[in-house]
């Protein structure tokens, strides 16, 4: 199939690209650049030593978008393209609800108008809110704390509703617990801008002496050491499903989680990366982290049971990809 990626130039967009060339189908990627860089493109046709082709544009402009409908057959979208800093999305609401949620109406208008009717979304396990764990699918949607959350779960709704409307329209809603990791070639991985706000490439960034030490934010949650528990998942993996998801997409919304279906703690990922790189990773405890919930993993059942993909790489390939790639990455 021709698939469109947004975002592809981007972190999980990067490693989606290389495993749907891998499975045998051509990619197109839009991407305007704002999180990633120029080099990434190359880098994807290196790995998977095939051709891609690149616009830079803005996938919340319906002319641009266009323009790719008209050069080329879509056979279907994977839309990775939004912005995804918690705190930055308090500071400036408008710009995250703006891009985040009419890049997926246009791209749901361009669909329309070209008759292209596979969709697969770039969700977030934050849509679960404080629900109690594992999160499964069926439960209600709790309010999210911050604009970013929100637009998930609005992007989720028009998504939801256009299918309703129309019966053609295949969409899957991937609700993405926490990716980390990098490909195993280590040329391509998470490399955020500034300070990373994320645990493991701030655990990569101390490990390499970037920064001084790890702060945790509390330890007196109510989980097995007090620190905040995650479900981390390898984002080769989570580009795994992505392929799944769209091989397998039928009529109708369909959700899913991605994740491992396993809750690790703070204090348990320091142990695990510290043993899988023989490395040490310097840490205090400091305050809570406002906004934080105490635990948040998936039950991982339903995506195991209808698209027979299930998370391959363990919590030390996590740990040991993410440092190999820390350790070649040159800003
Ligand atoms: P990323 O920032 O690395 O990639 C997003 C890409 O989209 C970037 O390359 C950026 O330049 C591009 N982009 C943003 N707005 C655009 C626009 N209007 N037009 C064209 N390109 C645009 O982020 P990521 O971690 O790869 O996340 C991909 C998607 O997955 C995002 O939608 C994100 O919200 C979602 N998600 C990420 C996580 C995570 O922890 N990384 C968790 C859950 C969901
Ligand atoms: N965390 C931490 N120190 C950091 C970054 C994160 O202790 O510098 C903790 C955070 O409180 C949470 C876990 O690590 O319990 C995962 O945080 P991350 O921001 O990576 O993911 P999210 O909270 O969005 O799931």
């Amino acid at each position: 199939m021709n698939i469109l990626v947004t975002g592809g130039a981007g972190y999980i967009g990067s490693h989606t690209c290389i495993a749907l060339l891998e499975a045998g189908h051509s990619v197109i990627i839009a991407d305007n650049l704002c999180n990633s860089k120029r080099e990434m493109i190359g880098k994807i046709m290196d790995i998977a030593d095939k051709e891609v082709t690149f616009y830079e544009i803005d996938v919340s402009s319906a002319e641009a978008v266009n323009i790719i409908f008209e050069n080329y057959k879509v056979d279907g979208i994977i839309h990775f393209a939004g912005l995804k800093a918690v705190g930055e999305s308090v500071e400036k609401p408008l710009n995250y609800y703006y891009n985040n949620i009419v890049s997926t109406m246009v791209l749901a208008k361009v669909c329309q108008k070209y008759g292209v009717n596979r969709l697969v979304f770039s969700s977030s396990a934050t849509v679960y809110g404080n629900n109690k764990v594992p999160f499964v699918e069926t439960m209600d949607l709790l309010p999210t704390t911050n604009p970013y959350g929100e637009t998930k779960a609005i992007s989720e709704r028009i998504l939801t509703d256009i299918a309703i409307a129309n019966p053609a329209y295949s969409v899957s809603l991937l609700r993405y617990f926490n990716p980390v990791g990098a490909h195993e070639s280590g040329l391509i991985g998470e490399a955020p801008n500034g300070i990373p706000n994320n645990l493991m490439p701030y655990v990569t960034q101390v490990a390499k002496g970037k920064l001084e030490k790890l702060r945790i934010f509390g330890n007196d949650y109510p989980t097995v050491d007090g620190t905040g528990v995650r479900d981390y998942i390898h984002v080769v993996d989570l580009a795994e499903g992505h392929v799944a998801a769209l091989e397998n997409l039928t009529e109708g919304v369909h959700v899913y989680n991605l994740g491992t279906g396993k809750g690790t703690s703070v204090l348990e990922l320091v142990k695990a990366f510290e043993e899988a790189n023989a490395i040490e990773v310097p840490y205090e405890i400091v305050d809570r982290r406002p906004g934080d919930i105490a635990s948040c993993y998936a039950d991982a059942s339903k995506a195991k049971r209808e698209l027979g993909w299930t998370a391959k790489r363990d919590l030390l390939s996590m740990c040991r990809d993410a440092w190999q790639f820390e350790k070649k990455y040159k800003e």
